[in-house]
């Protein structure tokens, strides 16, 4: 068979995988649990092309202010340019036009025509808020339930302003309310509304309700620990004050190194952290372990708490030791093996217990009619996201346990296209493919398939000559110690400069960039450029010498060797 070349998307859609013209992807769109069509924004990105970009952007992700400046970034973490010289900063460069790109500029996406279909969405988190967002476009009516008077969940109570801004947060949750989508904040289900009485007025309902649930740690004078969510939602409405000068953190996640940080700006002098991981294997971003460090915090890997020490229902210190070992059982309990290593004590004036959070459905579920497995997340059919309840859905940290926004946001996306299918009547097979134009008007067509994608590595890279070694740049960073004072946001992203040059840095691995080396290497003159990328002119005169796909310098081009040339 003569080469195939695997082109670059021209159409913002909600499904890579539904692209016939795209064969072959990178490790980073392939890793990147939202979906985000991280090509196409470097490409538009490198051509300064911002608004398009955004439109790209969400027409996968409606939260990419937030996943720009908050995602753990598994996406980088497998760039192949990390071989060459060093991986792209793909987290900065989506944050880029989503804070730079003129909003009032972009067309705003058309909805399908009604379907005469009502979703409720419980929760207002990203998975909740994303699968309202597409469920509108998709010509549903749709209304949120938020137990708490703010939307956004998590990102917007539980993420401190200094990494997150509120107003980010608002502005996306804004953006997708201007979609037609009600929102009833202070209306909790099961509280306020059953669930019975949601699902006799809608035809679906989606659970995203996240996962709330502290778990705590049972240790002797354990309730004299302050809980880690409190800390932090207290923190970030403003009504908590200077913890005191010493604070000990027990939790080795991001909600730990949250409460640190927070911890230093409240004026604390002194902030330890106790983890049972070591060093190489923290839960916790790196980032966060790069910023405690810069700022002082100390960590205390491979360590568990034994004891809360206090005084008149106050902690005024910790006992804790090093460990042997520790797993998480099936249920998600932290199991520690002690060992005989010899106990410590720090003193403190204020202890943060941060070890974790759970999905609680006894409020929106009293009677369990919702299968739910040992970690007490709810079971959902992997394809049509449907719970053991009809017409229940459910999508994010309620059915993963704690994850990230970038997982939530590819959760409630999948939900959204899920919940319509069943409404529509559709095959779990029948998946609905969603183009949104340059219009930025959504059009829509049947699913032609949805073949796996090969996921270029950088072996595959055989040419890659016209690339320089380039170092990544740093974005602005509020300087210390001024950052360690105020609330203010650390991370000011990259300079309109740098977030051009760093997007020309993507080798684009597996989409064809039109650069016409195939057609000019190919000895049998078996190819021709159109705008359309690369085609086979004469196929039977191809000898399948490997010229084109040797000498592309995105690894775009991919054989199927004749059977006679395989014996
Ligand atoms: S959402 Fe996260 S994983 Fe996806 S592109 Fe953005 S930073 Fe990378
Ligand atoms: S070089 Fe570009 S396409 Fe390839 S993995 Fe890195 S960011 Fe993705």
């Amino acid at each position: 068979m003569p080469p195939k070349f695997s082109l670059e998307m021209h159409e913002a859609t909600i499904f890579a995988n539904c692209l016939d013209s795209q064969k072959r992807t990178s490790p980073c769109e392939a890793a990147c649990p939202a979906g985000m069509p991280i090509q196409k924004m470097n490409t538009l990105i490198k051509e300064n092309r911002m608004e398009e970009a955004l439109q790209f952007i969400r027409s996968r992700n409606p939260l990419s202010s937030i996943t720009g400046r908050v995602c753990s970034h598994p996406c980088e973490t497998g760039c192949n340019r990390n071989e060459f010289d060093q991986g792209l900063s793909i987290r900065a460069l989506e944050r880029y036009p989503s804070d730079h790109a003129d909003r009032t500029a972009l067309s705003r996406p058309r909805k399908k025509e009604a379907t005469g279909k009502k979703v409720a969405v419980i929760g207002s988190g990203p998975a909740g808020m994303t699968c309202a967002y597409f469920s509108a476009l998709l010509g549903n009516e749709v209304t949120v339930f938020e137990a708490s008077p703010f939307l956004g969940g998590m990102p917007r109570i539980g993420i401190p302003d200094f990494r997150l801004p509120k107003h980010v947060v608002d502005r996306e949750i804004g953006q997708i309310l201007g979609l037609g989508i009600e929102a009833r904040t202070n209306t909790a289900v099961g509280r306020d509304v059953s669930l019975e009485s949601l699902l006799s007025q809608y035809d679906a309902c989606l659970i995203a309700a996240g996962a709330w649930k502290e778990r705590t740690l049972d240790l002797p004078g354990g309730d004299m620990a302050l809980s880690g969510f409190s800390f932090l939602k207290e923190a970030n409405l403003g009504r908590r004050e200077n913890p005191g000068k010493r604070v000990v953190i027990i939790g080795g996640g991001g909600v730990a190194f949250d409460c640190a940080f927070t911890a230093k700006r409240l004026g604390a002098e002194e902030v330890h952290v106790i983890c049972v991981e070591g060093p190489s294997a923290m839960c916790a971003p790196q980032d966060d372990i790069v910023q405690a460090k810069e700022e002082g915090i100390a960590i205390h890997h491979s360590s568990a708490a034994s004891r809360i020490v206090g005084r008149q229902s106050r902690a005024t210190g910790v006992e804790f030791s090093g460990i042997s070992d520790f797993h998480f059982d099936d249920c998600g309990k932290l199991i520690v093996d002690p060992g005989s290593n010899p106990k410590k004590t720090l003193k403190a004036d204020a202890v943060i217990f941060a070890v974790g959070v759970e999905p609680d459905l006894s409020q929106i579920d009293p009677q369990n009619r919702i299968r739910t497995t040992a970690r007490k997340t709810i079971e959902v059919h992997p394809i049509t996201m449907a719970t053991s309840l009809d017409r229940v859905f459910a999508a994010g940290d309620v059915v993963t346990g704690p994850s990230t926004v970038a997982q939530a946001v590819g959760g409630g996306r999948f939900a959204a296209v899920a919940i319509n299918n069943r409404l529509m009547g559709l095959g779990q097979d029948q998946g609905i493919r969603i183009v949104v134009n340059d219009q930025g008007k959504p059009a829509f067509r049947e699913n032609r398939g949805t073949a796996g994608q090969h996921v270029v590595k950088y072996e595959e890279m055989m040419n890659l000559d016209s690339f320089e070694k380039k170092k990544r740049p740093e974005t602005v960073r509020l300087p210390l110690p001024k950052s360690i004072t105020c609330l203010d946001e650390i991370d000011k992203g990259l300079r309109p400069e740098d977030a051009m040059a760093e997007a020309e840095r993507c080798f684009h691995c597996g989409h064809c960039q039109l650069c016409g080396n195939c057609v000019e290497d190919c000895p049998g003159y078996v190819l021709a450029m159109t705008d359309n990328g690369p085609k086979v002119v004469y196929p039977e005169e191809c000898w399948h010498c490997g010229n084109c796909r040797i000498s592309c310098p995105s690894a775009a081009v991919s054989y199927e060797f004749p059977i006679s040339m395989l014996v």
